[in-house]
C-alpha cells in the first residue's frame, strides 16, 4: 500500500516538473515588438490572454486595419459619425484630455501629418512648404466630436484623420497588467517598444533596474539606469523612428503648430508613473512642449516624473527618482523644482 502511494506521488511530482515555464514571449503588435517576461511561473495561457488582449486592441485602433475603428472614423470624416467599442472611446477621450491640457502639443488628429511625412517607409522625403499648409488645418483636436450616449466619434472635416500612435501603446501595457493581477504572477516586465510596465516585485525584494535607452547610440546602448519599485516608463524619442538627409534626422514626433518633427533640443523625454496610458501622452506631450513647459506639466501629474535627455549631452532629472548615470559621456542635473 505505502508502496502504491509512492508511486502515485512520484508520478504527480513527475507530472508537476514537467510543466513547461515560459521566460518571456515577443510578438509584433501595435507596430514594434511586444515582449512579456513573466519572470516565476511564466504559463503559456497567461501569455496567451495578454497577447490575445493585444491584438485586439491592434484590431480596434492601428490606421493600418483598414476596418479597425480608427480607419472606420476616418473614413468617415466630414460625412457622418461612427460608433466605436469602449475600449477605442476611452482612449479617444483620454487622448482629447491630454491634447486641452498640452494646449495643442499634443494632438490625435495628427493623422494627415503622419501620413504626409511617411516616416519609416523606404522613400525619404521632405514634403513642401505648400504640402505641410495643406494638412495643417485639419490638424485640431477641437474639430473631434464626442457623442457619449452612442460611443460615436465623428471628425468634422474631410480629410482629418485620427492617429492613436502616442497613447494606444500604454493603454495596452495597463491592460496587460490588469490581467497579470488576476493571476498568481509576482514580477513582470511587460515591454511595448518604447512603453515598459515593471509588474510586482523581485523575488528577492531588491529595485527593478532599467536602463534608459541612449538616444543617438546602437539599439540597447544605454546611459544610465532607473532604480524603481513597481512602475511604468514610458519614453517618446528621436530614434525610435526616423530618416537622415544631409544629416539633419526627421523623426516620428510632429508639432501640430509647424507641421515638421519636434526640433527642441530635446533627444527623448521619460515619463515614470503608476499609469502607462496617461504616461503614454504625457511623454508625447512634453516632447513637443519642450523642457520648460513640459516640466510644468509634469508637475501637475501626481505622482509623474521625469527624465529629459538633450542634444547636448546633458540630462535633467526630476527629484522623485533614482537614478545612476553610467555613461560619463553625458551631465546629470537635478530639475529646478
Ligand atoms: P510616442 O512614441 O508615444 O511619442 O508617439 C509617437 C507617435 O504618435 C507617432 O509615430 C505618431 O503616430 C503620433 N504622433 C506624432 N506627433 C504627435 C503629436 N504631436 N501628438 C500626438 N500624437 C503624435
Ligand atoms: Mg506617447
Amino acid at each position: 500500500m505505502v508502496f502504491r502511494k509512492g508511486i502515485i506521488l512520484l508520478v504527480f511530482f513527475a507530472l508537476i516538473s514537467c510543466e513547461q515555464f515560459e521566460y518571456s514571449r515577443s510578438e509584433f503588435a501595435l507596430g514594434t515588438v511586444c515582449t512579456i517576461a513573466l519572470y516565476e511561473q511564466g504559463r503559456s495561457g497567461i501569455y496567451n490572454s495578454i497577447f490575445k488582449r493585444i491584438f485586439e486592441i491592434e484590431q480596434l485602433m492601428s490606421v493600418n486595419i483598414p476596418d479597425s475603428d480608427i480607419s472606420r472614423i476616418n473614413a468617415a470624416a466630414g460625412i457622418n459619425q461612427v460608433q466605436v467599442d469602449n475600449d477605442t472611446f476611452y482612449v479617444i477621450q483620454r487622448a482629447l484630455y491630454f491634447a486641452e491640457k498640452s494646449g495643442g502639443a499634443f494632438d490625435p488628429t495628427v493623422g494627415p501629418l503622419v501620413s504626409l511625412w511617411n516616416i519609416g517607409a523606404d522613400v525619404k522625403r521632405i514634403p513642401s512648404e505648400d504640402e505641410i499648409n495643406n494638412v495643417l488645418p485639419l490638424v485640431n483636436f477641437r474639430y473631434v466630436e464626442l457623442d457619449l450616449q452612442t460611443n460615436s466619434v465623428y471628425l468634422t472635416k474631410i480629410g482629418m484623420a485620427l492617429d492613436l500612435g502616442a497613447i494606444a501603446k500604454g493603454y495596452a501595457a495597463d491592460e496587460a497588467a490588469k490581467i497579470l493581477r488576476q493571476t498568481k504572477i509576482k514580477s513582470a516586465k511587460i515591454d511595448l517598444g518604447g512603453d515598459v510596465y515593471m509588474y510586482g516585485k523581485k523575488r528577492d525584494k531588491s529595485p527593478w533596474r532599467i536602463g534608459l535607452q541612449n538616444p543617438v547610440g546602437d539599439r540597447g546602448s544605454i546611459i544610465g539606469v532607473l532604480r524603481t519599485g513597481e512602475c511604468t516608463i514610458v519614453t517618446s524619442g528621436v530614434y525610435e523612428r526616423y530618416f537622415e538627409i544631409d544629416e539633419n534626422r526627421y523623426h516620428h514626433i510632429f508639432s501640430p503648430f509647424n507641421g515638421y518633427p519636434v526640433n527642441n533640443g530635446l533627444l527623448s523625454v521619460t515619463i515614470v508613473s503608476d499609469n502607462s496610458m496617461d504616461s503614454d501622452a504625457l511623454s508625447t506631450s512634453v516632447f513637443v512642449l519642450g523642457y520648460e513647459k513640459g516640466l510644468a506639466l509634469v508637475k501637475t501629474i501626481p505622482g509623474a516624473e521625469a527624465v529629459f535627455i538633450f542634444d547636448d549631452k546633458s540630462l535633467k532629472i526630476t527629484s522623485g527618482l533614482d537614478f545612476i548615470l553610467t555613461d560619463n559621456s553625458y551631465q546629470t542635473a537635478a530639475t529646478k523644482e
